[in-house]
């Protein structure tokens, strides 16, 4: 079957790569050494845990199969929603008072982290928190997005509706009939910013080794040994931060999530007038539907948009077809010629959500990326590289939960394609119900 893994070994063709520097062309593991922490995985909660830990005076090795920021955290739309894929008061109910306020108070908190971080280690990557937009489709999602507003107004956050005229002049499309506009969010570019954090932790003391898959993992009297194909760590801790990569290192943990692989899609660069009327305020924007649009426009004028998931490798939509989608929200786009396509894998499970496990003294995972993990995954690598300092498991910001198996995972591909499109058809059947709402209030 197919695995995440199997995707080329080089890096994406993604706008990022012309403004994130050079690669870091770390060393292999070759090596049997010792240390207090070991870390499987490069991406950005693996190089948060290494940085954190590292400067809390910990001896940390990180090993990653391919290079720093290869998976999830080079390939996402580097938009920055301050929020968790489930809305606050569904957060509570799920977690219970005291999680859930520590699951809210980590997305509320993460843009002043990543811009402290960014500034204490002078990562250039672009970050820039000048909010973050949401059009609601329909007008009952005005509602469910007045709620959230709502609630975080409530406690002193800077978010605000936007009326249908305010929402387009922001956005530059008619498509929505208003939508919300959070202050605390916004961009970056997040392969600058994983290879930022490596950089930070390398600084900080960590040792981090690219091509060095973690093939093995035992434990040893009162340690664990993590071994690559030309070296070994041992240590009392390892965390494992591979995600939608999962391979079967632990057992149990590659089917705990479904790798969903979704694709990105950018133009070449916009005209002058284009980019003047398409995200002028250069928020990134997304959406209610169910298959959302995710739209941001960068420096370089070039649009970034998100296609939605397809299961099949190499599989991907037509410039055109992606034009087509496009063109729903930005009628006249015209002919922008061509178009480059990147794909990158989310882990789904059935929470929906991050989850933290802890399967034996010393032996942590997080994972969980759907789609918020710029910020989450620095803040769930920072959090665990507490228990390096002294912190207990019940300080943490998610509970621990046994690895649990996604039922029927081996269907997984038939499945998400099932979903993709019954979504799809659900959006398509909304979009038409309220057309003629859009026509009487034009
Ligand atoms: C297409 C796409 C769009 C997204 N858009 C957004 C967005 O706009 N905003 C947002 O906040 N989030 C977004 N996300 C989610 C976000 O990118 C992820 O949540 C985040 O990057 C996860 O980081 P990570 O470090 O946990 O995992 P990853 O970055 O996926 O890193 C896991 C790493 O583990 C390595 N690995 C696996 N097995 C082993 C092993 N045995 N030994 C050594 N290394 C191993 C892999 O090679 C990989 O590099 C998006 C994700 C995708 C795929």
């Amino acid at each position: 079957m197919y695995s995440p893994a199997d995707d080329s070994k080089a890096d994406a063709d993604t706008p990022y790569v012309a403004y994130a520097g050079k690669p870091l062309d770390l060393p292999r593991l070759q090596d049997d050494t010792r240390a207090d922490l070991v870390i499987v995985g490069g991406g950005i909660a693996g190089c948060s845990a290494a940085l954190h830990a590292a400067e809390a005076g910990a001896k940390v090795v990180l090993v990653e199969a391919m290079t720093i920021g290869w998976g999830a955290s080079s390939r996402n739309s580097g938009h920055l929603p301050p929020a968790t894929k489930h809305e606050p008061d569904e957060i509570i109910r799920r977690y219970g008072r005291v999680y859930g306020e520590r699951i809210l108070n980590t997305s509320d908190t993460a843009p002043q982290v990543l811009a402290d971080l960014t500034k204490k280690h002078n990562i250039d990557c672009n970050l820039r928190l000048g909010g973050h937009l949401t059009g609601a489709h329909m007008p009952e999602r005005m509602e469910f997005l007045e709620k959230r507003v709502d609630y975080w107004r409530k406690r002193g956050r800077p978010l605000e509706m936007l009326d249908r005229d305010q929402f387009a002049k922001m956005t530059g499309t008619e498509f929505y009939f208003g939508g919300a506009l959070d202050h605390r969010g916004g961009s970056i570019n997040p392969l600058a910013y994983v290879r930022g954090l490596a950089c930070a932790a390398i600084k900080a003391g960590a040792q981090l080794f690219e091509h060095s898959r973690a093939i093995r993992l035992e434990r040893e009297g009162s340690e664990w040994c993590v071994t690559t194909p030309a070296g070994s760590v041992r240590a009392k801790n390892v965390f494992l931060f591979t995600n939608a990569y999962t391979d079967d290192l632990w057992p149990g943990l590659r089917t705990s999530v479904v790798p969903v692989r979704v694709l990105q899609f950018y133009t070449k660069p916009l005209s002058s007038n284009l980019r003047q009327s398409i995200l002028p305020g250069r928020q990134p924007m997304i959406d209610t539907h169910r298959v959302m649009h995710a739209v941001r426009v960068h420096d370089d004028g070039r649009l970034h948009y998100s296609i939605g998931a397809r299961m099949r490798p190499g599989s991907a939509p037509t410039p055109e077809k992606a034009m087509m989608r496009l063109r729903e929200l930005y009628p006249n786009l015209g002919d922008l010629d061509g178009g480059t396509w990147w794909a990158g894998w989310m882990a789904f499970n059935e929470a929906n959500s991050w989850k933290m496990h802890n399967p034996e003294p010393g032996l942590y995972a997080a994972l969980g990326c759907n789609g918020r993990g710029v910020m989450l995954a620095t803040m769930y690598g920072r959090d665990l590289a507490r228990l390096l300092s002294g912190a207990r498991n019940d300080d943490l910001c998610l509970p621990l939960t046994a690895i649990k198996h996604v039922p029927f995972h081996s269907f997984s591909v038939a499945g998400v394609s099932a979903v993709r499109k019954w979504y799809r058809m659900q959006d398509d059947r909304e979009d038409r119900r309220v057309q003629h709402l859009k026509k009487a209030t034009s």
